[in-house]
């Protein structure tokens, strides 16, 4: 188990990040939370597309942090909208295999469809990261996305679930696949004290 101190995010996941919050919050709205997050060396810098570490995966939570306390009441939504972006970046810059297996996909059950994404996305961050440990929970029939290393909340506290950015991603994946969108409920939040974040799949939205 990797500890929150040496835990990081590779370097094509920063840029993912970077250019997603950019996408919904403007050039000067990220800006404005890179310098409240210490991350100011990123400004007009994106960091290469490569697995080198990039970033501690806390300084990484103190970027989701700012953005929340930048938009006040606003701040959930936006980050579901970055979470969403940046779902769209990863298929577009490597959804050659998502592309083929989105063909595929239409043929099978919808449930299928969504245990497909998920073990995706999983599959996908373990490739870039190893320190990642991600699985798909398919328990008393609910699917869900959990992560015991999630750094959106790593070293971070509260009542409530925080990790909006992923309920955004994991929504957005599920759309994909199942060309429908579904509610994506935080069951559980390391941030709260659970050992893992973990996100549900529930019912679609007609
Ligand atoms: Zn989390």
């Amino acid at each position: 188990m990797v500890s929150s101190e040496e835990a990081v995010i590779v370097n094509t996941l920063v840029r993912q990040a970077l250019v997603a919050a950019e996408e919904v919050m403007g050039a000067n709205g990220l800006h404005a939370v890179l310098r409240n997050s210490g991350l100011e060396r990123f400004i007009n810098n994106l960091p290469p597309d490569d697995l080198n570490p990039g970033i501690k995966a806390v300084e990484y939570a103190k970027f989701n942090e700012a953005i929340e306390a930048f938009y006040g009441r606003g701040g959930r939504g936006m980050l579901r909208r970055i979470g969403k972006a940046s779902f769209q970046y990863g298929v577009r810059e490597q959804g050659a295999l998502l592309g083929i297996a989105g063909v595929a996909l239409k043929l099978l059950p919808e449930k299928q469809r969504i245990k497909f994404i998920l073990n995706a996305l999983v599959n996908a961050l373990k490739k870039t990261n190893a320190q990642v440990q991600a699985w798909v929970d398919d328990a008393d029939g609910k699917l869900a996305y959990v992560e015991s290393t999630c750094a959106i909340c790593m070293g971070r506290h509260s009542e409530q679930p925080i990790c909006h950015l992923y309920i955004g991603s994991v929504g957005e994946a599920v759309r994909w696949a199942t060309e429908k969108e579904y509610e994506i409920i935080e069951t559980h939040c390391i941030a709260k004290g659970d050992p893992y974040c973990r996100f549900e799949v529930g019912e679609a939205r007609v």
